[in-house]
């Protein structure tokens, strides 16, 4: 895979060396186990799949390059280039502004733009609609695309379904940038509905089944359905996509279930005329994040640490998959273990941080950790080297690795 140049404050010399020894001794990502890291009394299980994927290092590549090939110029980012916080922070610090929020709120006037200033277009794409204000504003000599080749790859997909007369069933969360912007490329093709979970699915299907009037529709899924929708006409071939980082096994059971309710109205005989089989549309790295994270359920740590950002989707997703067996702490860097262990986290239940004490009266902890696709790796390191302070363990990082080492030979 192609190697990016990313700034060397997100680099941890710990976490490469132990991707590197994964890479080599298991080239064709067969083994999902986590590594185990050893420093004395205080162990870690640490993800075999976590931390950047192709997408985050390219944005993060050319928006460094639009500000050092633009010297003197404005720079602009349309939202956060990622989803999260200490990434967009040393991008401010570099130079780079927001034209909006995370919901697309403006911060500065689109309005305001000029020709002569630099535009970059985050990792999760822009909507058609912004693509045109920037053409219109004369914002096309500056403009730096950074959008994921595997979400380009969900438009085209969507692209496809449209050339086949299927109505887009999006799955992934309507305020999500990258579902508004898969949203806004295609409904240029075909018309399209978001739903953001299986519930959302269910209702959707009693107005595929008749069982709730078409015109009730409109009301129930407002502002998540292409302008011109008949509930009536758009639901009877359907194929779903969805946001890259979805959770997989929610991704799989919305289509299954849909496919069984358009056998159930049309029969299995007509199945392919109603219904699309097409594979998920998850990218890469949640694939492999989320493969990484069902392999941490096997272990007996005591507890689990995820970083990333708050409202990062893959990372909260993780985080819902470590629920089902540990107590997960979801932190966003070190800064929030405190030197007495207090440790102040987010609940994605409760859609807040909250407090509490890192767990105490263990003889020997054990902890998996894991990260986020828009994590830094520096950033886990660092989390890595405070739990062991807390535990009174020495981190020692030619020790950890050793561990690692031996644990292969054992
Ligand atoms: S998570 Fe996937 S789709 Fe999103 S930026 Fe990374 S590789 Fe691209």
């Amino acid at each position: 895979m192609k190697k990016f140049d990313i700034p060397v404050y997100y680099k941890s010399n710990l976490i490469n060396k132990i991707k590197e020894l994964r890479k080599v001794n298991d080239p064709r990502k067969k083994d999902y186990s986590p590594a185990l890291l050893e420093f004395g009394n205080f162990s870690v299980y640490l993800a075999r799949h976590f931390g950047f994927c192709y997408g985050v290092e390219n944005a993060i590549e050319i928006a460094y390059k639009a500000v050092d090939e633009n010297p003197g110029k404005r720079v602009f980012l349309i939202s956060e280039m990622i989803h999260n916080p200490g990434v967009n922070e040393d991008l401010t610090r570099y130079g780079v502004q927001f034209l909006t929020d995370t919901l697309g709120n403006e911060i500065t006037p689109f309005s305001e733009l000029t020709s002569d200033d630099v535009v970059i277009i985050p990792a999760f794409g822009t909507t058609i609609e912004i693509e045109q204000k920037l053409n219109a504003l004369g914002v096309q000599k500056y403009l730096y695309n950074t959008t994921c080749p595997f979400v380009e790859k969900v438009w085209k997909k969507s692209a496809q379904l449209g050339e086949g007369d299927h109505t887009v069933v999006i799955h992934g969360k309507y305020n999500h940038e990258e579902t508004r912007a898969t949203f806004s490329h295609t409904v240029k093709n075909a018309p399209a509905v978001i739903v953001k979970d299986m519930e959302e699915t269910k209702l959707l299907a009693r107005f595929i089944t008749g069982e709730i009037p078409g015109n009730e529709f409109y009301d129930m899924f407002a502002g998540r359905f292409s302008e011109g929708f008949d509930a009536d006409k758009h639901l009877v071939k359907v194929g779903v996509v969805n946001q890259t980082t979805m959770l997989a096994t929610e991704t799989q059971e919305i289509s299954d279930y849909l496919k069984e309710v358009m056998i159930t109205k049309y029969g299995a005989e007509n199945i392919a005329h109603h219904y699309a089989d097409t594979r998920d549309t998850l990218c890469y790295a949640t694939n492999d994040n989320q493969r990484a994270t069902i392999e941490l359920l096997n272990t007996d740590a005591d507890f689990a640490v995820v970083v990333g950002g708050y409202n990062s989707s893959n990372t909260t997703h993780i985080v819902e998959i470590l629920e089902e067996k540990f107590p997960v702490y979801y932190i966003s860097d070190e800064s929030k273990i405190d030197d007495t262990g207090s440790i102040s986290f987010y609940d994605i239940h409760k859609k807040e941080e909250v407090h509490s004490s890192l767990p105490g009266g263990i003889k020997s902890p054990k902890v998996v950790i894991t990260s986020g696709a828009s994590c830094p790796d520096s950033v886990v390191e660092r989390v890595m080297g405070k739990l062991a302070e807390h535990y009174d363990a020495e981190f020692s990082i030619d020790a950890a690795i050793n561990s690692y080492i031996e644990s292969l030979t054992t």
